[in-house]
């Protein structure tokens, strides 16, 4: 498809920035989790379920394609989808039969990987059926839920099996000198994550923004005057899609865009138009600020400070789900419950 297939770019005044292309989704398999880091942006967890079927993941992966053609890019996560590795082979090797490119990268906690000779079953499948790259998640919020052994067993075998330019660990640093975490008292593992924020940046949506903002917030309400979502909606270079078929527009967790059951993904973004969607058009145009009026009306009590926007976003957004106001933009309960 092509920018013009899309009713808010085919209005478009010369100069004025389009949506782009959705080339990527990430398929979310589940949000079920053997961890739940502070930071998640979905809050998944032991606790949460969910399971997407096969043909959900393939509707959405066509869709992608006809948007995207070659420049498609998929990539599966949770969740942690090795969970569900049966769920996951079937919807590899379905779309690898079908004939369906683009598997970038699966992306994995790496807790599931305890006996060398499964893990490296699961990765010759995965590299026979597409799999360009494994992504293992690993960092202080990681490491309060799988110990560097676990994870360094994973990374080996995989570069033995995939090479290893095909393996990347976020982040390598923490492997090399891990930090401790485990069994620390709230206030000195609020220190270590405090050094953590500062290091790397977090958009503080979902449970990022429920657990660890606090830890950041020094800005009020107003400060984020001026500061809209144009640049992050009209600019998203893709989705993430919930195991119910939910989409979210770039990392925007818990902001539903369609859902993929009802609306093929390629149609989705031809008819998405934030200028004439009332809640997108304010986020657009006045960022969350322009609901807080709404939000007070009803009620809300601001915390008094935020660490960033997506914190003050987020905020508003838990209040507004709790109130079932704006339903079912502001679902699902998963990303509003920790
Ligand atoms: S960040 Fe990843 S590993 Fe951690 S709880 Fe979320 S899905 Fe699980
Ligand atoms: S403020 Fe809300 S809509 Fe804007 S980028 Fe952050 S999460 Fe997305």
């Amino acid at each position: 498809m092509n920018l013009l297939d899309n009713a808010y770019n085919r209005r478009g005044t010369r100069g004025q920035p389009m949506l782009k292309l959705w080339r990527d989704a990430g398929l979310m398999l589940t949000w079920r989790c053997s961890a739940a880091c502070a930071f998640c942006y979905y809050c998944c967890g032991p606790n949460k379920t969910g399971l997407m079927t096969v043909d959900t993941a393939l509707g959405a992966w066509e869709g992608l394609v006809r948007l995207a053609g070659d420049g498609a890019k998929i990539h599966l996560t949770g969740g942690e989808p090795f969970l569900y590795f049966d769920r996951l082979a079937q919807i590899v090797e379905q779309a690898h039969r079908q004939g369906l490119k683009g598997l970038k990268y699966i992306e994995t906690n790496a807790s599931w990987a305890t006996d060398a000779v499964e893990i490296r079953d699961r990765l010759r499948f995965l590299d026979a059926n597409g799999l360009e790259k494994l992504k293992i998640s690993w960092d202080v919020f990681h490491a309060e839920f799988i110990g560097p052994d676990t994870v360094l067993r994973l990374k080996e075998i995989a570069e033995q099996v995939l090479g290893s330019n095909r393996v990347l660990v976020r982040w390598q640093r923490y492997l090399q000198t891990p930090v401790k975490i485990r069994g620390l008292e709230t206030r000195e593992k609020n220190k270590v994550y405090h050094q953590a924020l500062k290091q790397d940046a977090c958009r503080f949506t979902g449970r990022a923004a429920f657990r660890l903002a606090g830890l950041m917030a020094g800005r009020p309400a107003e400060s984020f005057s001026g500061r809209n979502c144009k640049s992050e909606i009209l600019g998203a270079k893709g989705v993430h899609i919930d195991p119910a078929g939910n989409v979210f527009s770039g990392q925007c967790s818990g902001i539903v865009v369609g859902n993929v059951q009802e609306t093929p993904l390629d149609k989705m973004w031809a008819q998405f138009d934030p200028a004439r969607m009332p809640f997108w058009r304010t986020l657009v145009e006045d960022g969350p600020l322009g609901f807080l009026r709404q939000a007070q009306a009803a009620g809300y009590v601001s915390p008094g400070q935020y660490a960033s926007k997506c914190h003050f976003c987020t905020d508003l957004r838990r209040f507004f789900f709790d109130k079932k106001l704006f339903w079912p933009i502001i679902s699902p309960e998963e990303c509003y419950s920790e």
